[in-house]
């Protein structure tokens, strides 16, 4: 029986139970994969600045380190739980083993409205949560990262507070830092790189090219739905639309991309931002579009049972985790329609992650070319693996990924065993 009860969680239970048929996996490795390894449930008392004390929830769930110590991110966000804490780092667990990265699976999270709190009180809301899971966490066990709601600055403090603890700076106990405290070059941007390059490596495959008819939507410009729309956009594609939680912009001759970027970026949302040509429409309206190419980036569970017969894209790359609820999945593919799975198309971020875990720990940096160059080889191959496991299977894209993921977690549970024996 499953522990926990989020639609995020259902659907990654649901889709490792049909990676698990369609592989012939063992019934006794997947038993394992069904339930976090450790879930850290953590109470985070913090001082307002009218002098009153708020006591805030927060999570840490570390779902496998088979391959390697936790990586995933921590979340700021109302509607964070441990049910959803638990499946984001399942999919954690998926991505890195179908990456090919030595690392586990974990997502942390407090349930708070981060805008609702100042700079101080966002602080000390950071480094307590920091301190309580502290004993946890570290280079060798677990390692945090930004997520919704929380940034680089989040980093910095969470890895000022770690190593005010162990008297030493520590470089290998959160990415997504800022440079100056040890990040990498490319992390920033890799995420939304990663969703670009998958969008090529698909176009490749589908034989086609990406054109200045090329017609683009991306639903969520954040941290993922950015750079993807820059990158794309440097490709000659034409954006024609993109979205906040606040509406969507359209204009069927593309859009600037860098003049909303500068927007946002003084305005912090999209809905007061007037040009010639550019319409405002809904999310609903940004996902039923006839484009060629569209990039759910926002949040989990967007594209459902009831509103998958409207949408019209022909590809589209699950830039935010986990934004096709199952039933969307089975009826977009059925379809014809190409879906570049969450595991696979975001997981970018993960990757340039490790590589500044690698880079803090060895205290040695790489340039910015090199880190693009092994980002986009290591998207590749995964890439070119998923195909090769949807021919091998006759499946989808997202069950391949699974699949591909899968089969490398079962190789190593194997031959670790399972303790005491
Ligand atoms: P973000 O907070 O930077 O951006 C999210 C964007 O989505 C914002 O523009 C926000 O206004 C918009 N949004 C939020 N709710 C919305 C709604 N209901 N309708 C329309 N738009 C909405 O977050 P992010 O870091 O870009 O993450 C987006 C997704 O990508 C999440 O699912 C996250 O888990 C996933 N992801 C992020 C990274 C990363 O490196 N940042 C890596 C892998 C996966």
């Amino acid at each position: 029986m499953p522990l926990y009860h989020s639609p995020l969680y259902n659907d990654a239970l649901a889709q490792l139970e049909t990676a698990q048929e369609v592989m012939g996996a063992d019934p006794n490795i997947v038993e394992r994969l069904k339930y976090p390894k450790r879930a850290i449930q953590v109470s985070i008392p913090v001082r307002l600045d009218d002098g009153t004390v708020r006591c805030f929830e927060g999570y840490r769930v570390q779902h496998s380190m088979t391959l390697g110590p936790g990586k995933g991110g921590i979340r700021f966000h109302p509607h964070v739980d441990l049910s959803e804490t638990t499946a984001l780092a399942m999919l954690m667990t998926f991505k890195c083993a179908l990456v090919g990265l030595p690392l586990g699976g974990a997502k942390g999270g407090v349930k708070v409205n981060p805008n609702d709190l100042s700079r101080q009180e966002l602080q000390a809301l950071t480094r307590r949560y920091a301190m309580e899971i502290g004993p946890f966490v570290g280079p060798d066990k677990d390692v945090p990262a930004p997520d919704i709601g929380t940034d680089r600055q989040a980093m910095a403090w969470f890895m000022d507070t770690y190593s005010q603890i162990h008297g030493y700076a520590s470089h290998g106990v959160v990415t997504g830092k800022p440079i100056s405290v040890g990040g990498s070059l490319g992390r920033e941007a890799a995420t939304g790189k990663g969703v670009a390059y998958c969008v090529n490596f698909a176009y490749d495959k589908m034989d086609k090219e990406i054109t200045h008819k090329t017609t683009v939507a991306i639903h969520g410009f954040g941290k993922v739905g950015m750079p993807a729309a820059v990158d794309l956009a440097e490709q000659g594609a034409k954006i024609v639309s993109v979205s906040d939680y606040t509406c969507a912009l359209y204009d069927e001759k593309g859009l600037n991309v860098l003049d909303i970027i500068e927007f946002v970026k003084e305005k912090h949302t999209l809905d007061q931002y007037e040009r010639e040509g550019v319409k405002k429409i809904t999310n609903e309206e940004l996902l039923a579009l006839d484009v060629d190419v569209l990039i759910p980036a926002a949040i989990d569970s967007v594209i459902t049972k009831e509103n998958m017969k409207t949408i019209n894209a022909k590809l589209i790359a699950e830039g935010a985790n986990g934004p096709l609820t199952k039933e969307a999945v089975k009826y977009l593919s059925d379809k014809g329609v190409f879906i570049i799975p969450d595991i696979l198309c975001n997981a970018g971020g993960v990757i340039v992650s490790y590589f500044e875990w690698v880079q803090g720990l060895a205290h040695f940096f790489w340039d910015e070319e090199q880190i693009n160059r092994t980002l986009h080889n290591i998207l590749k191959t995964a890439f070119s693996e998923v195909v090769r496991k949807a021919d091998h299977y006759k499946c989808d894209m997202k069950t391949a990924a699974m699949c591909a993921a899968l089969a490398k977690l079962e190789a190593a549970m194997k031959l670790r065993g399972l303790f005491p024996g």
